[in-house]
């Protein structure tokens, strides 16, 4: 029997403790039937580079919560998301996971192809948000933005979210669907995966894209919050969602 748990978009902070603990509840209740957990970017709802383990309690209480389940229940991966785009290399040595920064990556579970992304890269109709996605996936930009302290970059990130209107949690309406000829491209490109498991858009759903002769599902996680914590499960070749 085997048994691999996927989820996103849990938009962690010390704002939102409730989140925390339904993670803490999560991977307390999975552990032991767990094979390996996959988490598909947007864990936390902002991350401003890996030194925030030294300065924030709440960034290290959930580093440590993750390094403990990968040590004693399953192996744990990371894809950042759009919001935490700077999680880095500290980071996953700490908490335990193996960190994937491309943009989507194909995995074998028991010799069945899943395709794993965060989604944003999709949603290719926001042109203003694939101009910043490139921006900030620029080493240079990157190394420019991690050489100031920790106090000037969170300032920064306060100004620009101040600037471009946008509130501390986004709901689906703020953020564009994915843009389906996007979608077909991805899965052209990477061989027709049966499985493809993606968040980032706030819209939990399990689409059946017929390309090219082939048929490939794929499921959207659900953004977590105080009522909700979404994941999905493959268990024996089985798609569930919980
Ligand atoms: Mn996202």
């Amino acid at each position: 029997m085997s048994r691999t748990l996927f989820i996103s978009d849990l938009h962690l902070s010390a704002e939102r403790p409730e989140t925390t603990r339904a993670l803490r509840a999560l991977l307390d209740s999975q552990g032991a039937q767990c094979d390996a957990l996959y988490i598909l970017g947007d864990l936390f709802e902002y991350w401003l580079g890996d030194d925030m383990l030294d300065a924030d309690p709440h960034a290290r209480e959930v580093a440590d919560a993750l390094a403990a389940f990968a040590r004693d229940c399953a192996p744990v991966t990371l894809l950042p998301g759009n919001r935490d785009f700077l999680l880095g290399e500290r980071f996953a040595s700490e908490a335990g996971v193996r960190l994937v920064t491309q943009e989507a990556v194909r995995i074998d579970v028991h010799a069945q192809p899943v395709l794993l992304a965060h989604g944003d890269a999709l949603c290719t109709d926001d042109l203003a948000y694939q101009q910043f996605r490139r921006q900030v996936r620029d080493a240079e930009w990157r190394a420019q933005f991690l050489a100031a302290p920790l106090a000037l970059r969170t300032q920064q990130a306060q100004e620009a979210r101040r600037q471009s209107g946008e509130h501390k949690y986004q709901s689906a309406a703020d953020i564009m669907d994915v843009n389906r000829e996007a979608v077909a491209e991805l899965l052209r490109e990477q061989n027709f995966p049966p499985l493809f498991i993606h968040g980032h858009t706030h819209r939990p759903a399990h689409h059946t894209h017929h390309i090219e002769g082939h048929i490939c599902h794929r499921w959207v996680l659900a953004a977590w919050d105080d009522a909700r914590a979404h994941a999905i499960v493959l268990e024996d070749g089985e798609v569930r969602s919980i």
